[in-house]
């Protein structure tokens, strides 16, 4: 049977999202064809509305609804703190932990099994921030497990020399959790205990 040639479309389309293979795009597919109206409406509407309201903020690369991000433009934070996080996800955790410095969003975590390595990462804009001047402390907050350990292992050798001190959160997070899943009240604990990583790390 000759499939119609929208239904191929939409297959071919899907097929081209990470992790979804041709199986799942037929699934994804006749999932939607037989979804109602206006659920189908609603997905197509938030999929136009997505990259003309939301840009990633070229000195953060936090998501943001403007470029520079309002996190980034609010002369009330301290400007000279950044805290270096691997999603947008955990700068929503850290502002609930009332986190009043800046944020650099990594966009990942360094994982061979993956295929990310360190230059998929935003670190070389890190550090061009780092170099220019106005930073004087980094703190890393990594998730506490294997990916979020070698990455912030890339982030002390990117920033090996610079005139900036550097620092890990307190394992408040339980190891092997996740930054975006911890509670406020731990965030916070474990940002007031961080420990330094200078001189070759730990
Ligand atoms: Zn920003």
């Amino acid at each position: 049977m000759a499939v119609p040639p929208a239904l191929a479309r939409l297959v071919d389309a899907l097929k081209r999202l990470p992790g979804v293979g041709t199986r799942t795009a037929e699934r994804l597919a006749f999932h939607l064809l037989r979804a109602p109206h206006d659920e189908t409406h609603e997905l197509a509407e938030a999929l136009l509305a997505l990259q003309d309201a939301v840009v990633a903020c070229s000195t953060c690369h936090n998501l943001a609804e403007s470029d520079p991000c309002s996190l980034c433009s609010d002369p009330d934070r301290e400007h000279a703190r950044l805290l270096v996080v691997e999603q947008p996800r955990d700068v929503t955790a850290f502002e609930e932990a009332g986190w009043k410095g800046l944020y650099h969003v990594l966009l990942g975590h360094v994982s061979p099994l993956e295929g990310v390595e360190a230059k998929d990462l935003t670190l070389s804009a890190l550090v061009d921030r780092v170099s220019g001047g106005s930073v004087s402390e980094v703190i890393v907050a990594t998730n506490p497990d294997y990916e979020g350990d070698a990455t912030a292992l890339h982030i002390v050798r990117a920033l090996d020399g610079q005139p900036v001190q550097v620092s890990r959160i307190a394992r408040g997070v339980a190891s092997g959790s996740a930054i975006e899943y911890s509670n406020s009240a731990m965030l916070s604990d474990a940002l007031a205990g961080r420990v330094n990583l200078e001189g070759g790390g730990r």
